[in-house]
């Protein structure tokens, strides 16, 4: 029976304790300086608006982990001696392992810009970010500018918004998320940020944050120079894998911790999982460092195999991600490039009135479906990633789009608008197949 350490609790770590104990009996240590028990950080926002409490967002109950036999600590580790296999807390106590695995996620990027380490000016990212928000709001927050066009940002927006405290954003970009989403896309987030009363300042950045008695007080816009008074600026500019506190532990570490297919590190009987590892070899179209949750979970399942016994290649198959812009859902599967290669044919369909959107690519030689965009409008994950690694012709996909669909009662008005797209631009007839029922989903995907 081994030792295993786990720091960090999120996601990927507690994914990686509850498959290291279904198989094993080896004595598992779960680490984190945040909160003892895991919760989810995707519903951190819904806590602010009201909706959740932060128990509610806890991934199990309190007895779970005692009942696995899964021993919680709640503590900031310090430093990591791998020759010593031991990992020092910041109480003091040193902690000996025989296998461990860091799954310390990602921190809130901070540049250099004067003023950030005023009061007032914060990212959002660990629960103490919410509480130091659910303070300032507290106190009163005349105005607050976000920094930032991203999934966090328009989530802070979101936040704020639903408190009724004004809000600015400086995009540096020129349409919002514009490294990522389609113009078209980008194009209806921006129209409904602009409809939520949100002041969008598009192609401005952040020079500095001016403050008064420590706390900041406004910021200087770089492009138009104006300052906006404001008492909150959240500094929403992307995330880093946490690794800090580990650059003296004599792992190799880039941007993040380096990690093999297996997810070993340079150093044996070392793992590293989640938002703080970069992959030495990804699968061909994905990044070295991918800061999502689902990603996270395949890998705690994927290292508790490889631990128990059984090596097991990490394969986080088609590219999926899905968030929010206020009212707006958002999915995508496989590859929607912003801009669509030479090679791509993308389709896209929107709603002429309200905020819906189906895009769907293509490879133009063989008629391969490629990827999936959908905007206020879900389609079932299975069935898309089906379609993408098994290359099915986009014609076929079309007249089966209602297998995908999530919404009967509608399904057909959109998807028999996609298809009537398809047909004037084409000269095709294609008609849409039965309406989806669940079974016939089931025979689909499982023969
Ligand atoms: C507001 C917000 C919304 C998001 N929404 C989405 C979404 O909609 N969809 C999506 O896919 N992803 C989303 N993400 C990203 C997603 O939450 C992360 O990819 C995921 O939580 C990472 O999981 P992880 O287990 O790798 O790390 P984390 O969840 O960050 O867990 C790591 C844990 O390790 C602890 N830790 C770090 N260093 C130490 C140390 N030295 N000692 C002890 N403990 C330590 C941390 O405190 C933390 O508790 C969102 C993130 C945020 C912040």
């Amino acid at each position: 029976m081994a030792k295993i350490i786990i720091i960090g609790n999120g996601i990927a770590g507690s994914t990686a304790a509850r498959h290291i104990r279904k198989i094993s009996d080896h004595e598992i240590t779960m680490i984190s300086g945040e909160t003892e028990y895991p919760f989810s950080r995707t519903a951190l926002m819904y806590i602010y608006m009201g909706h959740l409490k932060f128990d509610h967002t806890k991934l199990y109950e309190d007895w779970f982990w005692a009942k696995n036999r899964i021993q919680t600590k709640k503590a900031w580790v310090k430093h990591v001696d791998t020759s010593e296999k031991s990992i020092l807390l910041e109480n003091g106590d040193k902690l000996q392992y025989d296998k461990l695995i860091i799954a310390t996620g990602s921190t809130s990027n901070k540049f250099v810009w004067p003023g950030q380490d005023l009061e007032g000016v914060q990212g959002l990212y660990h629960l103490q970010d919410l509480e130091s928000m659910e303070a300032a709001t507290q106190k009163g927050i005349k105005r607050a500018v976000i920094i930032g066009g991203g999934l966090i940002g328009i989530e802070m927006a979101e936040m704020f918004h639903s408190r009724h405290i004004p809000v600015t954003m400086l995009v540096r970009e020129e349409s919002f998320w514009n490294v990522v989403l389609p113009k078209e896309e980008s194009a209806m987030v921006n129209q409904h940020i602009l409809a939520n009363g949100i002041d969008l300042r598009l192609s401005e950045e952040l020079l500095e944050i001016k403050g008064q008695d420590g706390k900041a007080s406004c910021v200087v816009c770089k492009n138009s120079g104006e300052e906006i008074a404001c008492d909150f600026v959240g500094l929403t500019v992307g995330v880093s894998p946490n690794i800090d506190f580990i650059k003296e532990s004599g792992l190799v570490i880039h941007r993040g911790i380096v990690v093999n297919e297996y997810l070993q590190t340079s150093v044996e009987e070392v793992y590293a999982l989640g938002d703080c590892v970069e992959l030495s070899a990804p699968n061909p179209g994905r990044r070295p460092v991918e800061a999502v949750w689902y990603t996270g979970r395949i890998m705690g399942q994927t290292v508790a195999k490889t631990i128990c016994g059984e090596p097991t290649k990490y394969n986080p198959g088609i590219w999926f991600n899905s968030a929010k812009f206020f009212d707006i859902e958002y999915q995508v599967y496989g590859d929607i490039p912003a801009k669509t290669p030479e090679n791509i044919t993308s389709l896209y369909w929107q709603h002429p009135t309200e905020n819906k959107a189906i895009r769907i690519n293509f490879e133009t030689l063989t008629g391969a479906g490629t990827g999936f965009n959908l905007m206020g409008i879900r389609y079932r994950h299975v069935v898309c990633e089906k379609w993408i690694a098994d290359k099915i012709h986009i014609e076929t996909v079309i007249e089966n789009l209602s297998l995908a669909n999530f919404d009967p009662e509608f399904f057909e008005q959109y998807e028999g608008a996609f298809a009537d797209m398809y047909n004037q631009n084409t000269g095709k007839a294609l008609t849409l197949k039965s309406k989806r029922k669940l079974g016939l989903v089931e025979k689909f995907l499982f023969g």
